[in-house]
């Protein structure tokens, strides 16, 4: 048994991670689960199916809508704030990932 990986929690796990409660705390640890890559792969296809390679552009930032080949699924709430099972839209890499940058 392991301690979880939150400094101070008393949880015991049978592997090293954090437990139940402080997983969807981790952006980290999201982005390596199985089920949620899959989740947003399907995001993503759906996306493509119905736009094409088509950014929809994130208003709230000044971002407007752009072709674009490099498409990934970003939470609507931020994983930090308890967003991991929050609904998923879909957005280019650079423009998530400065939104990832931001909320940090
Ligand atoms: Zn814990
Ligand atoms: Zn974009």
């Amino acid at each position: 048994m392991r301690p979880c990986a939150e400094p101070g929690c008393p949880v015991l796990l049978r592997k090293a991670g954090r437990c139940q409660k402080h997983r969807r705390y981790s952006p980290t640890y999201l982005e390596r689960d199985w089920a949620e890559q899959k989740r947003r792969a399907a995001v993503v296809a759906k996306h493509r199916a119905t736009h094409g390679d088509w950014c929809p552009g994130w208003p709230s930032t000044g971002h407007a809508p752009h072709a674009c080949t490099d498409l990934t699924a970003a939470h609507v709430v931020a994983v930090a704030n308890g967003g991991g099972a929050g609904p998923l839209l879909v957005l280019c890499r650079s423009e998530n990932s400065r939104l990832r940058d931001s909320d940090e």
